[in-house]
């Protein structure tokens, strides 16, 4: 009787984590089986409900009012260890999928992933690290910090009422672990991401008849356009500022010289400091016809996430981790912004994109890849342990 006696020397999370793969894809099923879309607050309380009841056994939970959208929690988990300040885990309830897309994009396993809306943006990533969680526990690792997981309803959409929260949490933290997808299909991890932010400029001109009374009229739409091309110069490729011009809106009719035309500018920048450019380019903007005016909003809503000495120690040890798993693990940066931007612009060490890998976020391909699974749990827990 008896097998043959297999000497390992495999990781002790990964063998967790492994042995854990069929829980953890139960848990993704359920998660995104349980939509969640940005502007349907009902929804979203929902799936915070179903995700801090799976976390009761090894946490505790605070609910926060989210304004117009759902509301976001807080889940302080019960670790082993003797604790000395804190780890703050980020992460999103909301997706961008408007509720019923499963009936189109239902939750599946096919070809080596899981696929559906929000299964990569970020609902894995949220169930890697109750499991890493739950690994630390089972396995009577000891960690140094306290760890919270905190879980926004509002990012896919600004997240306006989370931010306090989550610069309240990263200040009392000695990191942050933004449990966003990696980048790729290696599923590199984020150690910059550019500033986001958008501007919105209004032209007012005059209306008139565009046949009985043209010259009376200053043409709102004739206005932006010559203001667009210079916009849109403000563009810095070899910089990484980017400024595009996205929506414009403008006019009544064909026969009336139109009297104002409102245009939303998507604006991209990679340091601090192309904050104060972009203040100062699109401040300077003067109408060319000294009939129309112009009214200029907006600007950066979330800072850069700048690669910073301490971004770089994190990233080492993530490496280093990740080594002892067999996994090669690179570092990107990326044009969108996340909740990690404000952690980081506060100068608190923060790494980003730990949670799945895959491809198609906010995309119909959505998916991730079922043989990452394990490695990202296990380096989450092994991350939790080591800072
Ligand atoms: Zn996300």
């Amino acid at each position: 009787m008896g097998g043959p006696v297999i000497i390992t020397t495999m990781d002790r999370f990964l063998r967790y984590a492994r042995q854990k793969q069929k829980d953890i894809i139960t848990s993704i099923r359920e998660f995104v089986e349980c939509e969640s879309p940005s502007d349907h607050p009902p929804s979203v309380n929902r799936f915070v409900d179903l995700l801090t009841a799976s976390v009761k056994d090894i946490g505790r939970v605070r609910t926060f009012p989210g304004g117009a959208y759902g509301k976001h929690a807080r889940c302080e988990f019960t670790l082993p260890g003797k604790k000395d300040g804190q780890i703050l885990a980020l992460g999103h309830s909301d997706t961008v999928w408007t509720l019923g897309t499963l009936a189109t994009m239902p939750f599946r396993e096919a070809k080596g992933r899981l696929w559906g809306p929000g299964v990569l943006d970020m609902k894995s990533g949220l169930v890697f690290f109750i499991f890493a969680m739950r690994a630390l526990r089972d396995l009577d690792v000891p960690v140094a910090r306290k760890v919270v997981l905190q879980i926004n309803s509002d990012e896919e959409v600004g997240s306006e009422t989370s931010r306090p929260l989550t610069e309240e949490a990263a200040r009392a933290s000695a990191a942050v672990l933004v449990l966003e997808p990696g980048t790729g299909l290696e599923g590199k991890l984020k150690t910059a991401r550019k500033g986001v932010g958008d501007y919105t400029i209004v032209v007012r001109g005059r209306a008139s008849h565009a046949g009985v009374d043209f010259s009376n009229g200053a043409n709102a739409i004739v206005e932006m356009a010559r203001q667009l091309e210079k916009i849109a110069g403000f563009t810095r490729l070899d910089r990484g500022v980017t400024v595009s011009p996205g929506v414009v809106h403008g006019g009544t009719r064909s026969n009336v010289v139109a009297a104002e035309c409102r245009a939303e500018v998507d604006i991209r920048a990679p340091r601090d400091r192309d904050r104060v450019y972009l203040e100062r380019v699109f401040g300077s903007l003067k109408p060319f016809d000294k009939r129309c005016t112009i009214e200029v909003t907006g600007g950066l809503n979330r800072p850069p996430m700048e690669r910073s000495a301490g971004v770089r120690k994190l990233f080492r040890t993530a490496s280093t981790l990740a080594a002892e798993l067999g996994v090669t693990i690179e570092e990107s940066s990326t044009g969108g912004g996340s909740d990690g931007n404000f952690t980081a612009a506060l100068g608190v060490p923060t790494i980003d994109g730990l949670g799945g890998v895959g491809e198609g976020a906010h995309a119909v391909n959505e998916s991730i890849l079922i043989h990452r699974i394990a490695d990202r749990t296990a380096l989450l827990a092994k991350l939790v342990a080591a800072i």
